[in-house]
């Protein structure tokens, strides 16, 4: 039995053990996913002894990801997003940071490519910071937009080592998603309990765009809704859930990821 886990604090939210569980159902493989509380104190511990107990690799969440980069070996992308998702211990301790591909593969399963496209970024926090570098080393044009405008700055300053991009707050909103061709809300407004926000209505839109919310509780969101009263194609934030998820397993156990298991063990759990 190879033992699998999420760390972080609180943990119990969390889809991950459903997702994974199903998956390694699936292939009829002996493993096993559990949540494990863990306080950022404790982290360098819990970490170290998955290691020790040969625990096959684990996922971090809140407040945990950014902590991590000083106990693992980052692989380079993570450590340009400055945060850990995935452990993986068959070579060391390694990290890495799987949510920038996750949201990319959730565009490309809608069929949408993002290189040569317009992406305007709503939010500069921990998924954003992911997301930018990920679409910007992918040939998208990010432009990053924020309440805070200089968490923006700073994101596109880091991000513009490695591709196109621009910082901007919420003025002249409207114009920028009239340029876009990609909106995509990395921002927890629009999150339970808050279900009736968005920073973004439909008379904003224009419906040759596509409006990516990534969060995913509720999975319709307001924005959502809003994207679809427009005419613009609405992508929700399960599957970048499931695809951050599947590279993670894959990178732990070297298999194709049962990825249409796995998204139906969220849907399930998120009904
Ligand atoms: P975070 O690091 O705390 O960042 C929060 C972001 O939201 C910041 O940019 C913040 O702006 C902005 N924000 C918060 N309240 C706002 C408001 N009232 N008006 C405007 N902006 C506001 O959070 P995170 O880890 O990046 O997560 C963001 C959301 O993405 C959460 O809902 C999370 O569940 C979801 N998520 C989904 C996935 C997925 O796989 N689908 C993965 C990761 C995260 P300021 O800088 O101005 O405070």
């Amino acid at each position: 039995m190879k033992l699998f886990g999420v760390l972080g604090d609180p943990v119990s939210h969390s889809l991950s053990p459903a997702m994974h569980n199903a998956a390694f159902h699936a292939l009829g493989m002996d493993c096993e996913y559990h949540a494990f509380r863990v306080s950022q104190d404790n982290l360098r511990d819990a970490i170290h002894g998955a290691y020790a107990l040969g625990f096959g690799g684990l996922n971090l969440t809140i407040p945990l990801k950014e902590k991590a980069l000083g106990i693992v070996k980052p692989a380079e992308l993570a450590e340009q997003i400055g945060a850990v998702n995935t452990v993986d211990f068959r070579e060391g301790i390694v990290g890495y940071n799987t949510d920038g591909i996750g949201a990319k593969m959730a565009l490309e399963k809608r069929g949408i490519k993002v290189r040569g496209k317009r992406v305007l970024l709503l939010g500069a926090g921990g998924a954003a910071r992911a997301i930018a570098f990920q679409l910007a080393k992918d040939g998208a044009a990010v432009t990053i937009s924020n309440r805070t405008i200089e968490r923006a700055q700073t994101l596109a300053r880091d991000v513009s080592r490695v591709g196109s991009t621009r910082a901007s707050g919420f003025d002249d909103l409207k114009t920028q998603i009239q340029d876009c061709d990609i909106l995509i809300n990395s921002t927890s407004v629009g999150m339970f309990p808050q279900v009736s926000e968005t920073i973004v209505t439909s008379d904003m839109m224009h419906r040759d765009m596509v409006v990516f919310d990534i969060v995913y509780n509720p999975v319709n969101t307001r924005l959502l809704q809003e994207a679809k009263k427009a005419g613009a194609k609405a992508i929700d934030g399960v599957m970048m859930l499931v695809y951050q998820g599947a590279e993670a397993f894959r990178i732990w156990t070297g298999r194709i990821p049962p990825v249409d298991v796995m998204e139906k063990a969220v849907r399930e759990r998120l009904k």
